[in-house]
């Protein structure tokens, strides 16, 4: 594949998303690389693979070695079934009644988050016509207050494994609420939880068990268990805000400049007239805009470059368009049809998400269908 910086694609797109499927791959391996031996690397790709695209995401890590997937829904984890065959399917939401017999015919493993779930998977396992039980996590809730069993329901479940009749565990999880501030004391907390549920239900064998998203592999080896389960960070996310990014980048952003104005006199520029643009600047107008997901929190506070320059959004953004002040680059880098860098290397999208006062996962599942997208690596 080529891995020339060049945008191909749709001609007319205002905006080229180049998707680095190595990188992601590479990213993995490094996270994998970093348990002890025995201990399983999954791969978070709800929501789209962050937005980066299902198929050629899950295919990549697959190629990687990654056999064990997480998504959402259940309509996700169809879809993924569909892409890998073989692969261990796990469905953060759960199951419903009227899609238990969908989940258990493409071999997806919900993760049961109460005892209605718990009641409505094991009724579908008296239903099928299968000699095999079928698969489930159990989701123990240790302080997130979001999804998973409560207290009362893990004593509840304790005292009457009979509700899981039909049911093979094959994992109890639970999620950690401030993994990425390493520091805090719910982590702690929320370990010792998992560890006494764990305890409790150690009756009904639930096999693995698994605590840690991206940010949580790197509170230490006591937080990986036998199963972990970064999304993030796969797609080039720092999971500890505020030191250095292990992580490769996977994403970059370029936009097209439509129309470029060299100001005479003294104006303002955009909705609201928010920015005021001098004599003698040069602004720039792109085609990416808050429709595209390049959010209308960036409007003047996002910076991007051109070749080495880095330029200013300026002014508010818009639907369709943004204003970049290009002043200082040479004129013939910035005519319509040429490219601002928004998303790069020396641009990340963790920095696109500290000036736009959001999380980098916000910026990539943002990332609009109107741009070209242009898959590099290995599987593109
Ligand atoms: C989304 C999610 C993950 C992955 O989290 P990252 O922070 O993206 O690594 C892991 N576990 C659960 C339950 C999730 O919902």
């Amino acid at each position: 594949m080529s891995r020339s910086d060049a945008p191909t694609g749709r001609i007319g797109a205002g905006g080229v998303l180049t998707i680095d499927l190595d990188a992601i791959a590479a990213n993995w391996k490094l996270l994998a690389g970093r348990l002890a031996v025995g201990t399983t690397c999954g791969a978070v790709v709800k929501a789209d693979a962050y937005g980066l695209g299902l198929a050629p995401v899950a295919r990549a890590l697959h190629a990687a070695g990654c056999r064990t997937f997480f998504v959402a829904l259940s309509d996700e984890g169809l879809t993924l079934r569909g892409i890998l065959p073989d692969a261990e399917i796990c469905v953060f939401n759960g199951v419903e009644a009227a899609y238990a017999r969908d989940m258990a015919a493409a071999r997806l493993t919900p993760v049961l988050n109460h005892l209605g779930q718990i009641a409505d998977w094991s009724t579908a396992a008296g239903a099928e016509p299968l000699a095999a039980p079928l698969s489930a996590m159990l989701h123990v809730d240790t302080g997130m207050t979001r999804l998973g069993l409560s207290e009362a329901e893990v004593k509840t479940l304790a005292g009457d494994p009979g509700r899981l009749k039909g049911i093979r565990l094959t994992g109890i999880m639970s999620h950690l609420s401030c993994a990425d501030q390493p520091g805090h004391a719910m982590n702690g907390d929320q370990r010792s939880r998992f560890d006494a549920v764990r305890a409790q239900l150690a009756g009904l064998a639930a096999g693995r068990a698994s605590l840690a998203n991206s940010s949580g592999m790197f509170l230490g080896a006591d937080y990986h268990y036998d199963l972990v389960r970064p999304g993030a960070a796969l797609y080039g996310v720092a999971p500890q805000p505020g030191s250095p990014n292990p992580m490769g980048q996977v994403v970059a952003l370029k936009g097209k400049i439509v129309q470029t104005r060299r100001i005479d006199t003294p104006c303002s520029v955009g909705y609201g007239a928010t920015h005021r643009a001098e004599h003698g600047r040069l602004i720039a107008t792109v085609a990416v805009g808050y429709a595209d997901g390049f959010l209308r929190s960036l409007s003047g506070a996002a910076s991007a470059h051109v070749g080495q320059t880095i330029v200013r959004v300026v002014g508010r953004v818009s639907m369709d368009l943004i204003t970049v002040d290009v002043t200082d680059v040479p004129e013939q880098d910035v005519r319509p049809g040429a490219f601002v860098d928004l998303i790069g290397p020396r641009h990340t999208i963790d920095d696109a998400a500290r000036e736009a006062g959001t999380i980098a996962y916000e910026i990539l599942t943002a990332f609009g269908p109107r741009f070209a997208r242009h898959y590099t690596g290995t599987g593109a």
